[in-house]
């Protein structure tokens, strides 16, 4: 099927056709159909399928062949789980609807209010908004959300774990009753079906990629290790395999930091990402990693929501998650429209009961191979693991950073080629 076949203005064509893109991904080649159609639309979807197209370009040609005359007023509102995922959204909108004249802000918090508001006193048609911050701008009547005619609600499973649903709906609350609303998720629980039957009209329903099947299209292995030789076995691993983009798991904003401080150290450029740290310190981390100038960016599960790079080669998880469903989602950053990734777990004996969820959930057994230099040593016995928040320093290891180095460690750093990236 080609783009042409979904009859799409010009100008959003050509816009595809700068990015690159030959053919419609499956979600958008099922959706873009139902929402040019006016229809609500519940859509399965997880991110690398290609979801944000999906609605963002039938959006912007609705937005662009009813253009009404007189004040630009919001007409279309999407909403998103995180910051960083608003950010990338409305990068899509701005990249899809670039010959188009349609003016759009992202909102969300963290950040200065001042700049979202005056450009929401300039006149916008598209607002890309996280709930929290866009209610704040609502309640101080920044905003009029009367005259949206598209709401969409991207990744609502996360809104919806994160606490959003009152925030959700007292936006919807200032909408108009008549207007298109598409509610993507990645899982269909009893929560979203719930949200779906009061928020949606008679919806169309489309699924495509199940969870289990991201983890097909990813070659999945995992090395047993003992906990305090995971970093150096991390190291190794991106040192004598040469990865040049690879994001990494932990399950701590501590761990985040101590491990990537860790790898700095090993002359691997590296830097961290989570809810500790400020927007504006997330955003500098997210583009020194695009950008390639640090080759290991670590990250918690909250703050790698919604993340999007290209081609990403390798994910790590140096901890394996507590919520098995993170993995899926986790993986789901590698091996991204159609691309093969490769997800790497490195498992210590405190994490098989993890690992037996997470097989059991996708379904699948998960290869397991040995490095050499970084056996499991037998004699370690499995020790609970700690929740989140607390202090995972252990006495029989003494943290990952204290851990013997394996002895036949290749020198690291400057000395490798770089890859090209295509
Ligand atoms: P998403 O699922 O929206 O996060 O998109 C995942 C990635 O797929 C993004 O990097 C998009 O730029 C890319 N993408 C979206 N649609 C297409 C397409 N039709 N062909 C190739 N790549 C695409």
């Amino acid at each position: 099927m080609s783009f042409k076949s979904l009859e799409l203005a010009q100008p959003i064509q050509r816009a595809i056709e700068e990015e690159g893109y030959t053919e419609p991904t499956p979600i958008q080649a099922q959706a873009i159909p139902v929402v040019l159609s006016g229809k609500d639309l519940l859509a399965a979807a997880q991110t690398g399928t290609g979801k944000t197209a999906a609605f963002t370009l039938p959006m912007l040609q609705k937005l662009f062949r009813h253009k009404p005359n007189g004040k630009r007023r919001i007409r279309a509102l999407v909403l998103t789980p995180t910051r960083e995922l608003a950010a990338q959204v409305h990068a899509s909108v701005k990249t899809y609807g670039r010959h188009l004249g349609l003016r759009s802000v992202e909102i969300y918090g963290g950040v200065s209010i001042y700049p979202q508001t005056k450009a929401l006193r300039s006149g916008v048609d598209i607002v890309v908004a996280t709930p929290g911050r866009l209610l704040d701008h609502l309640n101080q009547g920044h905003l009029d959300l009367s005259h949206v005619e598209t709401l969409v609600l991207d990744e609502a499973d996360r809104m919806l774990d994160m606490g959003f649903i009152h925030d959700i709906r007292k936006i919807i609350a200032s909408l108009p009753h008549h207007r298109q609303t598409l509610l993507f998720s990645a899982t269909f629980s009893n929560e979203i079906k719930r949200l779906s039957k009061t928020i949606l009209h008679e919806p169309e329903m489309i699924a495509v990629a199940a969870d289990n099947t991201t983890a097909e299209r990813v070659k999945q292995t995992v090395h047993p290790v003992d906990r305090a030789k995971k970093a150096d076995l991390l190291s190794y691993l991106i040192g004598t395999n040469n990865w040049q983009q690879v994001l990494v798991f932990t399950r701590t904003k501590h761990g985040a930091d101590k491990l990537s401080k860790r790898l700095a150290q090993d002359g691997l450029p590296s830097t961290s990402i989570h809810g500790n740290k400020t927007q504006a310190a997330r955003m500098k981390a997210l583009k020194a990693f695009k950008d390639g100038r640090v080759r290991v960016l670590v990250a918690t599960d909250v703050a790698a929501r919604g993340i999007d790079i290209d081609r990403l080669g390798q994910v790590v998880n140096f901890d394996l998650p507590e919520v098995a469903e993170d993995y899926v989602h986790r993986i789901g950053r590698t091996g991204r429209a159609g691309n093969a990734g490769e997800a790497f777990s490195l498992v210590c004996i405190d994490e098989k009961h993890l690992l037996h969820r997470i097989e059991k959930l996708t379904d699948s057994r998960i290869e397991k191979v040995l490095v050499e230099g970084y056996h499991p040593d037998p004699s370690i016995k499995a020790e609970p693991v700690k929740k989140r928040g607390g202090n995972r320093r252990r006495k029989s290891t003494g943290g990952f950073g204290g851990g013997e180095r394996g002895a036949s460690r290749p020198q690291r750093g400057g000395n490798f080629k770089r890859r090209d990236r295509a």
